[in-house]
């Protein structure tokens, strides 16, 4: 490579920081709304009270010690996590399935980075001003308004930052008891430690970072684009209408309305910048779709804004198709759906979601396990019966506490000895053990190689499990 032709790049490079203006508009609404609906949700659960019987009373709770997942009335355990691995399918699916319809809309709308980000730029904006007055603190030397405005900034960032890390932990113990140990230095030592991290990572990917995350560390901003196809609506600039065919100009006399710019060759695009100013990642649409745009339609509300000032039609900036884009007659913008590749993703969603419902409605409402006792193999019994031992664990997985009673299929009545407990009661989401024995004829015990045990819940909705396990006896 020659010098001087070839312009030397670093590996990194420096973050220009982005100021984005604020806007009004039924884009920022949504967003809006999307960022009140999530923070409620993430931020309220771990405090809402539900009454569960011997288990606390926390609508959401990972209680990994006891290894049960309480949602709501749901109570989950590891056995069932195979099934709700399908939940995993779903989402990813439905990632694909949108991505094909309305382009990178989760990543504008509903990513944690994108929520977190936005919320930090309504802190920063809150404290520091508008755009201008953002630009002219960052370009100031320190002085007592900048440190000021600075540190009470990153002081919101860091208490913000903060609370969404203590929230995650709170998922994971119940909230109120965990908050005051905390507080009061009693908690353990990695809930501090994932408060710590979850703090600064927190802090410095939307403080600082911000969209950068999106741009370079993020790995579906650089396999999102071969999702989209010509139909699927992204955020556009219209290039024919804005351009016309001498491009754009700012309105001056001669040049204000729609007919004198026709007539000299200029599109509707004033080049007012508002666009980019409000772009939280920083870039031009009107350069056409860049990978790092995350659909948030914040541009449309900001070009909307000046053709309803200028008196042009809306929709210079609009979320339309590559086909629409291109045709000198374009469509009015509508979602596209019938294609293979998105009747797929929505077929494939509608299978595995009533296959989850349908596995979530019919899983058994108790677990049963059975273990052999092997010291000794067996016992020879004064009658010369063989008597092998058994331990069966049973877990109650509804909201109440159960009784349940317990068989062995196909041998003789009076084989199963359940000892001083003939049945046994477990309270809801816990699990109880007994221990029992099988006792069989010399004869009989020799030709029986394994027992079938059945476990049955007293009452309405109960339902029997079936364990098998190993018989053991003298054999010739
Ligand atoms: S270009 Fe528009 S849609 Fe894309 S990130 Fe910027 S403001 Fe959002
Ligand atoms: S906001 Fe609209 S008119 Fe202004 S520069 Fe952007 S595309 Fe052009």
């Amino acid at each position: 490579m020659e010098a001087g032709i070839e312009e030397q790049r670093g590996l990194y490079q420096k973050r220009i920081p982005i100021f984005p203006r604020s806007i009004k508009g039924k884009f920022r609404t949504f967003k809006t709304s999307m960022l009140a609906l999530a923070y409620a949700v993430f931020f309220g659960l771990p405090w809402l009270p539900w009454s569960r019987e011997g288990a606390p009373s926390q609508a959401v709770l990972f209680d990994l010690p006891h290894r049960e997942f309480f949602l709501f009335n749901l109570t989950i355990y590891p056995q069932d996590l195979i099934t709700l691995s399908l939940l995993l399918f779903i989402a990813a699916v439905l990632l694909f399935f949108v991505t094909g319809l309305v382009g990178r809309a989760f990543c504008g709308y509903f990513c944690f980075q994108t929520l977190w980000t936005d919320f930090f730029i309504f802190i920063e904006k809150w404290v520091q001003g508008e755009r201008p007055a953002r630009i002219r603190l960052y370009k100031q030397p320190w002085n007592g308004e900048k440190i000021v405005k600075m540190a009470l900034t990153h002081g919101l960032w860091l208490l913000v930052a903060f609370w969404t890390g203590f929230t995650f932990i709170a998922y994971y113990a119940y909230a109120p008891h965990l908050f005051l140990a905390f507080v009061t230095g009693h908690a353990a030592g990695v809930a501090y430690a994932t408060v710590a991290i979850l703090t600064a990572t927190t802090y410095v990917a939307a403080g600082l970072a911000r969209e950068q995350v999106c741009m370079y560390m993020c790995p579906y901003a650089r396999f999102q684009g071969v999702m989209y196809e010509p139909e699927t609506l992204v955020v556009s600039y219209d290039i024919h209408r804005g351009e016309g065919a001498n491009g754009r100009a700012v309105p001056h006399a001669g040049l204000k309305t729609r007919e004198e710019r026709t007539a000299l060759g200029y599109g509707d695009c004033v080049d007012c910048g508002l666009c980019v100013q409000v772009c939280p990642v920083g870039i031009d649409i009107r350069q056409g779709l860049q990978y790092s745009c995350i659909s948030c339609g914040l541009c449309i509300d900001a070009c909307n804004t000046i053709m309803d000032s200028v008196g042009f039609p809306r929709g210079l900036v609009r979320y339309d198709s590559e086909i629409d884009i291109e045709s000198d007659r374009p469509d009015k913008p509508h979602l596209s759906w019938r294609r293979v590749r998105t009747i797929g993703y929505g077929a494939a969603i509608a299978i595995m979601t009533s296959l989850l419902i349908y596995k979530l409605a019919t899983r058994s409402r108790f677990v049963v396990s059975v273990e052999e006792i092997r010291a000794p193999l067996f016992d020879v019994m004064p009658n010369g019966d063989i008597r092998d031992r058994y331990q069966i664990r049973v877990t109650n997985k509804t909201a109440t506490a159960k009784t349940y009673t317990f068989s062995v299929e196909g041998l003789p009545p009076g084989s199963l000895h359940l000892g001083e407990i003939p049945e046994l009661t477990v309270p809801s989401g816990q699990s109880l053990m007994v221990q029992v024995g099988v006792e069989l004829p010399h004869e009989l015990a020799e030709e029986t190689h394994e027992i079938h045990f059945v476990v049955t819940q007293k009452g309405p909705h109960g339902g029997s499990i079936e364990q098998h396990a190993h018989y053991f006896g003298e054999r010739d």
